[in-house]
């Protein structure tokens, strides 16, 4: 499962729409075939500890490791039975992703004038570097200070409430901007313009305006003041069709030079939001910039195959239904998303609820279903890339090696190892009517508690296909403290659980291959507020989130030693419902709140621990 929702494609905004497709009453449309019973012995403990092994140092995506395991469950689908999907693939069905950035030596230089003046003065080479979405290639040019280098649409369409670009010739030019948005704008206005912040949508903004290359400062006013930014290697990180660099404070002020302006000034002028305080240019001198990008590009696989109906689908609507998981994990747990705590760090993470359980599950499901008749084509994909963004489910309904609308549904397993207290979350109905009863109607197990959720926006796989008008269900048994961690071993997954759920799940699953209609597909428009990608969260709490909670609030599930919510007295168990006047109903809204805060500013908590509304005082760093 993907540690944050901020790594999903954008998602659009707008209301729940229910799509008014022909429905048959569930009960009469999936009523009739269980899969007939296969009690061969349970392979799922073999599964769960051949993946979750430490000799394949946690599976990230283009490891050696990640390799092994996609070759032993190719042989597990051989074995079963399965046939590769049609379209000319094998077992592997292969896409390629960026998977690492590399900065060779940015450098930024400033061009003699005239025969006057001295040669060309190089920047000191530590205070420039390349974003990791710069295109690579040398430009030479004049600078022009385009201020936050923002442009903020109007609500309504229709123009700019804001916009650095405003009257200001910036063609063929490089454009030096301020990172993030003006430091003292009443919060209305930084929601907007924090939804444009993102050095992406700055990069984009000025390339619309017509510069050669972005150059972004963080200014003297804002936190991290002068700091280069770190080259962040993002998932999306295709190129941007402009070079775009950070610089350092002594870079920005040795441009700054010929305007007879310190940054300090202007960016002060522009601190208040006032959208008619223009850029202007930094004099005539040309600058040249050369940026220094390697992106490497690999290529890993999906693992996929399939159960052809046992039945003639000819005349039979959307044809498949298919069954996913990723396999891939964060290996010694790079790029960011590790959780691992003090004295874990680089450890493998072997990844065994998150989620060779869930390719457990899918196997046995496969092992399930060879058996029993099947009224539709039954498809088995296990996926690479999750943890580093959905990567190969988006690269499959990108390029779908078979056509998405013939896909009567989507069910993924992620996290399914952990059956506490028998209860099982079922998430995803709201895309589809037919589900909320389905997945009631199918428990046969009278000690197996399903909780339905409906929101289809999951932090993991089914979100693909949700976004491709795929109904979907995700099969999940929760989260706990061994998430995302070198402690998320074999040993703690409970694997007759798993076999629990995939009982339960090949009931919902044959039900949908035998029924008449496939379930018609409901559109749920994520419920946190809408925003694309942001330029990094620029503050620090110190608090510990239970990414999987569904408590309404934020509940911790830990605080950082030392850090500002320890400071406030805040700990595990509590569950923040309110920080800086904004009310937070889950994790999205707590890191939206984050955008509205500043650093040192103290700002007031309620929070509720044992059921008891408290309050507190918290004061957030700047993050470095
Ligand atoms: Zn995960």
């Amino acid at each position: 499962m993907l540690r944050s929702r901020a790594m999903l494609n954008p998602l659009r905004r707008g209301a729940l729409i229910v799509a008014l497709g022909l429905l048959l009453r569930p009960d009469a449309a999936f009523a009739q075939a269980q899969p007939a019973a296969a009690p061969a012995p349970s392979r799922t403990r073999a599964h769960v500890d051949t993946l979750a092994s430490p000799k394949l140092e946690g599976r990230l995506t283009g490891s050696p490791g990640a390799d092994a395991a996609a070759a032993y469950i190719e042989a597990e689908l051989k074995r079963i039975g399965a046939r590769p999907l049609p379209g000319g693939f094998g077992f592997r069905v292969p896409f390629t992703f960026t998977a690492g950035v590399k900065d060779e030596g940015t450098s930024i230089a400033l061009v003699p004038v005239d025969a006057t003046d001295k040669g060309q003065v190089w920047l000191d080479s530590s205070e420039v570097g390349a974003l990791s979405f710069s295109e690579t290639g040398e430009v030479t040019a004049p600078v022009v200070f385009a201020g936050y280098g923002l442009r903020v649409p109007a609500e309504n369409g229709g123009g700019f409430v804001y916009d650095s670009y405003a009257g200001l010739d910036v063609k063929d030019k490089i454009v030096l901007v301020l990172r993030y948005v003006p430091e003292k704008v009443e919060r209305e206005q930084r929601e907007q313009m924090v939804r444009y912040s993102a050095l992406r949508f700055k990069a984009l903004a000025a390339r619309q305006a017509g510069a050669k290359a972005i150059l972004v400062v963080t200014g003297p006013t804002s936190a991290g003041s002068g700091q280069v930014i770190p080259l962040s290697f993002d998932t999306a990180s295709a190129g941007s069709g402009i070079v775009a660099a950070t610089v350092g404070g002594s870079v920005a002020d040795a441009l700054f030079t010929a305007s007879g302006k310190s940054i300090r000034e202007a960016q002060e002028a522009l601190d208040g939001g006032n959208p008619h305080v223009a850029g202007f240019p930094l004099g005539t001198r040309q600058i040249r910039v050369n940026a220094k990008l390697r992106r490497e590009t690999a290529t890993t696989d999906n693992v996929a195959g399939y159960l052809p109906a046992t039945r003639d689908v000819s005349g039979v609507a959307k044809p498949w239904v298919m069954l996913g998981a990723h396999y891939d994990h964060l290996g010694h747990g790079g790029r960011g998303s590790s959780l691992a705590r003090a004295g874990e760090v680089n450890l493998v993470h072997p990844g065994a609820d998150d989620n060779a359980s869930g390719v457990a599950a899918v196997l046995a499901a496969a092992e399930r279903l060879k058996n029993g008749p099947r009224g539709r084509n039954v498809a088995f994909v296990l996926w690479s890339g999750e943890e580093a963004g959905l990567l190969g489910s988006s690269a499959f309904t990108a390029k779908p090696p078979l056509p998405l609308d013939q896909i009567a549904a989507y069910f993924n397993f992620d996290m399914v190892g952990r059956l506490k207290d028998n209860a099982l979350q079922v998430q995803g109905a709201g895309s589809s009517p037919a589900w909320s009863a389905l997945a009631t109607s199918a428990n046969s197990d009278p000690t197996l508690k399903i909780a339905v959720q409906n929101d289809p926006n999951l932090p993991t796989d089914s979100s693909s296909f949700n976004q491709a008008g795929v109904p979907t269900l995700s099969f999940f048994t929760g989260s706990h403290e061994d998430y995302h961690r070198p402690t998320d071993t074999a040993d703690r997954v409970d694997t007759d659980g798993i076999d629990r759920v995939v009982r339960y799940a090949t009931t919902i699953v044959s039900r949908v291959a035998d029924a008449a209609e496939p379930p018609a597909f409901a559109k749920v428009e994520p419920q946190t507020r809408g925003r694309g990608a942001r330029d990094g969260i620029r503050l620090y709490t110190g608090t510990i989130p239970d990414y999987a909670s569904e408590t309404k609030g934020l509940l911790l599930g830990g605080v950082s030693a030392g850090g500002p919510a320890e400071q406030a007295g805040l700990m595990k168990g509590d569950i923040i419902v309110e920080i800086a006047g904004q009310s937070i109903a889950n994790v999205y809204d707590y890191t939206y709140a984050l955008d509205l805060m500043k650093a040192d500013e103290p700002v007031k908590v309620l929070y509720l621990r044992n059921s008891e509304k408290r309050e507190t005082t918290l004061t957030p760093r700047a993050r470095r």
